[in-house]
């Protein structure tokens, strides 16, 4: 057994990065300005995006996206409860009623046939969550997005450098949002960004990402902007650092490596894993996609091997391996349970899944060893256990 510990996931940082942030600190200009500018530009040309507004979390491009559509009472958006909280809070929090959707169980997905029974005349919008890094099937939802006049805000949390068909996600549909907190595949520590083409919302995001201030604070003292500034909106304060910037220059050009990495590590737990009946391993979807693996998320047959999830991973936890799980339900949540309450049987894949997900490590410097470690550990484990 070793005495490392095996976390589910960690940043990789390097040297590079290290020095850029020291160098802004010496600067004299930590917060945004022109390491913000420079990290946004690198965004547009990877992801291929008009725009990429960078903001404090994922979080908060997802409060101001949606206020920025003006939801009334009674507007629904649908999304999947299979997702982190703070989609459904998000939503709450702009005025309007989660719907949540069942999954697919073997790609963790929502379905579009699920998606389209949810819609109702309060329908305003979908947000589809790419799960792990997959991305759900975008064709045909954006099909019936555009039939029922609906937005669409693609929660790319996982997703960063993950393609559907011919195309990274990102540079083509509504409006997507990245989250860059350190478990996720790039970081700034923590940090988000929207990529959009609606010129109009973008002005109204970045107007409420900041006071609802007419002008970034860096223009106004800048020598050349302008002293003054007027305010239209009563705005909140998203704006990404230059400090955490400086981080994420020197993430964006070595994404592809780091998915990459991660994708070598999640095909390996596959060929390993295949057959193993104390677990189901996440599948691809019969459409063309390059999935970003976030996350690796197997389903515990907690009947086949007699124990539940939190018991599986504090046996993990004394061979000093990590885990996860992303996610319990939200419906699950008493805050849920009572305001938006779900029919018994209406989530039944969600259900089923949020009580068996388990996260295994997968991050870029784990290695080969590492992995056959975590392996090795479940077989002990589930052979002690049967
Ligand atoms: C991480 C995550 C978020 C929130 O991202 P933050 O940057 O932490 O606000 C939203 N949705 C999903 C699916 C996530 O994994």
């Amino acid at each position: 057994m070793s005495d490392n510990f095996l976390p589910f996931s960690k940043p990789t940082i390097s040297e590079e990065a290290i020095a850029e942030v020291t160098e802004c600190l010496r600067s004299g200009w930590i917060t945004t300005g022109p390491r913000v500018e420079k990290l946004s530009t690198l965004l547009r040309e990877y992801l291929n995006s008009p725009h990429a507004i960078l903001l404090t979390s994922a979080t908060a491009g997802m409060h101001l996206t949606l206020l920025a559509l003006n939801l009334q009472p009674e507007d629904e958006v649908i999304t999947a409860s299979m997702t982190f909280i703070s989609t459904p809070n998000m939503i709450v929090q702009a005025g309007g009623k989660p719907v949540f959707v069942d999954i697919n169980r073997q790609t963790l997905n929502m379905e579009i046939a699920d998606i389209e029974k949810a819609i109702t005349p309060n329908t305003r919008a979908i947000i589809p969550v790419h799960f792990a890094g997959l991305p759900m099937d975008l064709d045909p939802l954006y099909a019936l997005a555009k039939k029922h006049g609906l937005r669409v805000i693609e929660d790319a949390a996982h997703a960063i450098g993950a393609y559907y068909k011919e195309k990274i996600i990102g540079s083509f549909g509504d409006i997507q949002i990245f989250s860059f907190h350190p478990n996720k595949n790039m970081t700034t520590g923590e940090g988000g960004c929207i990529t959009i083409r609606d010129e109009e919302l973008a002005t109204q995001i970045r107007l409420m990402a900041f006071h609802g201030m007419d002008r970034a604070a860096w223009n106004r003292y800048a020598k050349t902007g302008k002293q003054d500034y007027e305010i239209i909106a009563p705005g909140f304060k998203y704006n990404m650092m230059d400090i955490q910037a400086a981080i994420g220059l020197h993430q964006v050009p070595h994404l592809k490596e780091f998915n990459e990495k991660r994708r070598r590590l999640a095909e390996r737990y596959v060929e390993q894993l295949q057959g193993w009946p104390e677990l189901e391993l996440p599948k691809m979807p019969p459409y063309q996609a390059l999935h970003a693996w976030h996350i690796f998320t197997p389903l515990l047959n907690i009947e086949k091997i007699g124990m539940d999830r939190a018991h599986f991973m504090s046996l993990l936890k004394e061979h000093n391996i990590g885990s996860g799980v992303h996610y319990k339900a939200a419906h699950l949540y008493p805050y849920y349970q009572n305001n938006y309450p779900v029919a018994p049987g209406k989530l039944i894949n969600t259900e089923y899944v949020s009580e068996r997900i388990v996260s295994l490590p997968l991050f870029p410097t784990m290695t080969f060893e590492d992995q056959d470690r975590v392996i090795g550990a479940m077989r002990t484990i589930f052979n002690s256990a049967t």
